[in-house]
């Protein structure tokens, strides 16, 4: 199963990565981190990631921290 983390307090909600993942994994969480930003979580119920890593490479901040495939 493939996943990715991300670290909620270098998001900074610009989203880029939403729109990055070919599979729509990404969506805006309820969640916020303490600057009060909508971070963006991982949903993948139907393991459908594939570990490219596209998300990761898109993001200016470095906030996806890390793309597992297994
Ligand atoms: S691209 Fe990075 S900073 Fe922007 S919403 Fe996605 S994880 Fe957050
Ligand atoms: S690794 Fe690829 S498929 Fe998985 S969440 Fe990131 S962009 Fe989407």
């Amino acid at each position: 199963m493939n996943y990715i983390t991300i670290d909620k307090e270098k998001c900074k909600a610009c989203y880029l990565c939403i729109n990055e993942c070919p599979k729509k994994l990404l969506q805006v969480s309820k969640d916020t981190n303490k600057l009060g930003d909508h971070v963006v979580e991982f949903n993948d119920p139907d393991n459908k990631c594939l570990g490219c890593a596209m998300c990761a490479t898109r993001c200016p901040d470095m906030a996806i921290t890390g793309v597992y495939k297994g």
